[in-house]
C-alpha cells in the first residue's frame, strides 16, 4: 500500500484493534505503520464481525464504510507530486471535504480542473463548460478521457444552466457519486498531463546519459 502520509509504498501489515458494536453493526481501528516516515495510517472501519484467532474482526467482504482518521480525509489516492501546487492544493481539499459535503467538495474540483486545463491544455479562459468543449474539439485527449470530462458537464446540470457553468466557485446540487465522479476524471487527467508526460522526460534523460557514455547524440 502507499502511505498516505509521505506516499512511499510499502508492504502492508495491518493492525486490528476492534472496537464495538452499535446499530450500525460493527467497528474496527486498522492500523498500518510506514517504515519510510515512522507515521500510522489508520482506518475506522465498519461492517459485519467474525470470530479469528485474536477474537473478533471485521470481515473483508462486508466492509460498509471506511473512514481515514489519520492523516484524515478521503481515501483517495494523495496528489502526485508531478502536478502544480496551486493545482494539487484544490484537489488535496476536494478530497478532504468530500465525506462531509460533495457540494463543497464539487466546487473545488471543478475550480482545480478549471486551473489545470488552463493550465496544461492552455485553454483559451472561458467558463468551464466551454473550456471543456475546447479541449475536447482539440483532440489531443484519449477519447475515454474527453467523454469523462464531458460528463462533468452534466453534474448539477450544468449543461442545462449556463449561468452556473460561468462561475467555477458556484455551489450546486450534487450527489456524492458525482463529486467523486469529478475526483476520479481529475486524478485520470493528473497522470495524463503530469505524471506521464514526466516518466517520458526522465526515461529520455536516462537513455541520454547512456548514449552519450557511448560517445553517441542524444536521442532528439
Ligand atoms: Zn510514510
Amino acid at each position: 500500500m502507499k502511505c498516505r502520509h509521505c506516499l512511499v509504498e510499502f508492504h502492508e501489515h495491518k493492525d486490528e484493534y476492534f472496537i464495538g458494536k452499535d446499530v450500525d453493526r460493527y467497528w474496527a481501528i486498522f492500523k498500518y505503520d510506514c517504515p519510510a516516515c515512522s507515521r500510522m495510517n489508520l482506518y475506522l472501519v465498519n461492517g459485519n464481525a467474525g470470530n479469528s484467532q485474536s477474537g473478533l474482526v471485521i470481515i473483508e467482504n462486508t466492509i460498509k464504510s471506511v473512514i481515514a482518521i489519520r492523516p484524515f480525509g478521503s481515501n483517495r489516492p494523495p496528489c502526485p507530486q508531478e502536478v502544480p501546487e496551486s493545482i494539487a492544493l484544490d484537489y488535496r481539499e476536494a478530497c478532504l471535504v468530500f465525506p462531509f459535503s460533495s457540494k463543497a467538495s464539487a466546487a473545488l474540483s471543478r475550480r482545480c480542473l478549471q486551473n489545470l486545463l488552463r493550465d496544461a491544455a492552455k485553454v483559451k479562459p472561458s467558463d468551464l463548460s466551454k473550456e471543456i468543449q475546447e479541449v475536447i474539439d482539440s483532440g489531443k485527449l484519449p477519447s475515454q478521457l474527453g467523454d469523462s470530462i464531458d460528463a462533468i458537464r452534466n453534474i448539477g446540470n450544468f449543461a442545462a444552466h449556463p449561468i452556473k457553468g460561468k462561475s467555477t466557485g458556484e455551489i450546486v446540487d450534487v450527489e456524492p457519486e458525482e463529486a467523486e465522479w469529478n475526483l476520479d476524471v481529475l486524478e485520470s487527467l493528473f497522470d495524463f498531463y503530469y505524471v506521464q508526460p514526466a516518466k517520458v522526460v526522465k526515461k529520455r534523460e536516462a537513455l541520454n546519459a547512456k548514449l552519450s557514455e557511448a560517445g553517441k547524440p542524444p536521442m532528439k
